[in-house]
């Protein structure tokens, strides 16, 4: 099967290739996917791929810019079902480079790699319903939209219940990255990237003149005191050996040469695995601050706001998928990946079923664009790996409904 699912596979390399690059040159910001949405519904459709669409509502004015086709098997009945992912959204960055498929939508880009992801679980998906007399059960192809957003896209399939009717019994999610090089597949089972806070930190004060600081409480130097006892949570306060981050990339204090602020606004991100640790954290950090703040005369106002929990990737899972990774690529060529401290909406659906990630090599030296990181205006993907990921979803799914859909 593996051998006929792979040449039914190159056979839509060109139409894989051509759908990224329309994709890529309309790409649309998280949960304003319509178009983007409605290419790929009138694409299954045309195939004879039954689609519910209109899923994925932000709020219940908002039209749902998500899409849930089903590709049903017509080998034996079977009430098996595994589902595919896939994330529809683009960012706010303005492309450069891209001859021929560069952005139309000023400022937006695909700087993710969400149309490849996209076009991958199309190809895989027609693939499949053009050789359904070969297999049982059915595929969820799962068109999120919002991955880039929080709350993301996922969170709000799963509220709006789309994985009750058909329950699928796991779910499969990848990436694309420059890390690996074409033809690789890297594979992590257990914790595989990190929950995601951001942190809303106001210092207040009390400014004036600066060259009259006895008089004034100043918010600069009790903020510049606070990032470093920050650091140090970091360095005493957690488990050495249990991977946490806290950085802050936003430190804005208005005043001037001559002027102290009356406040010192912080924007930060926190990065954990361990929920316990989470949460003691979530009460600790707060509290450090207050306490640093108010012993220095000041006071602090702390938000902070809850993003994606720690992708998890289901070890039983993970260990087929990579088995089936491993009949298709040879060993060589599938990676153990390192922790990463990226986060991922994929997170919630591991959650509420067993889930596995992987990594798709995307990096060709020889390509422009393709070593860049990821969010970066440069950025692009060796299509030649459009056939591999799309393969590795494919068999993925098989490989599952074939053992009953575990
Ligand atoms: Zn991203
Ligand atoms: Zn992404």
């Amino acid at each position: 099967m593996i051998d006929t699912l792979k040449k039914t596979i190159a056979e839509l390399h060109g139409d894989m290739v051509a759908w990224r690059r329309h994709l890529h040159r309309h790409p649309e910001l998280s949960f304003q996917e319509q178009n983007t949405a409605a290419y790929v519904i009138e694409l299954l459709k045309a195939e004879g791929i039954e689609v519910r669409g209109d899923v994925g509502k932000l709020t219940r004015d908002s039209q749902g810019t998500g899409a849930i086709p089903l590709v049903k098997g017509a080998k034996a009945p079977s009430f098996a079902c595994f589902a595919l992912r896939a994330d529809l959204d683009a960012l706010p960055i303005t492309e450069v480079g891209k001859e021929g498929y560069c952005s139309m939508n000023p400022g937006v880009m695909h700087a993710c790699g969400h149309d490849a992801h996209t076009s991958m679980v199309l190809g895989a998906g027609i693939a499949l319903h053009r050789l359904r007399e070969h297999w049982s059960g059915t595929v969820m192809l799962v068109f999120q939209p919002g991955e880039e957003k929080e709350p993301g896209g996922a969170s709000l399939l799963i509220k709006e219940g789309v994985f009750r009717d058909p329950s699928p019994s796991g779910i499969l999610g990848q990436h694309v990255t420059p890390e690996l090089p074409t033809g690789k597949l890297g594979f992590r089972s257990g914790a595989f990237m990190a929950a995601a806070d951001e942190l809303y930190i106001t210092v207040k004060g009390r400014g004036g003149h600066a060259g009259s600081p006895h008089l004034l409480v100043d918010p600069v130097v009790i903020t510049a005191q606070l990032i470093t006892a920050f650091q140090q949570v970091t360095s005493r306060r957690n488990k050495p050996g249990q991977p946490m981050v806290l950085s802050f990339g936003k430190v804005i204090a208005n005043g001037a040469t001559n002027i102290i602020p009356d406040e010192v606004r912080i924007e930060g991100t926190l990065r954990t695995f361990d929920e316990p640790w989470r949460a003691e954290l979530h009460r600790m950090l707060p509290e450090m601050a207050q306490g640093l703040c108010r012993s220095m005369g000041g006071d602090a106002e702390f938000t902070i706001v809850k993003g994606s929990p720690a992708v998890v990737c289901d070890p039983e899972l993970t260990a087929r998928m990579r088995a089936v990774a491993v009949e298709f690529v040879g060993e060589k060529n599938v990676v153990d990946m390192d922790l990463r401290m990226g986060a991922e909406d994929f997170a919630y659906y591991t959650l509420v079923m067993p889930g596995s990630f992987f990594r798709l090599g995307t990096g060709n030296a020889a390509k422009p664009g393709t070593t860049s990181g990821l969010h970066r205006a440069e950025f692009d993907i060796d299509e030649d790996a459009l056939a591999i990921g799309a393969t590795m979803m494919a068999a993925g799914a098989l490989a599952e409904l074939g053992n009953g859909g575990r």
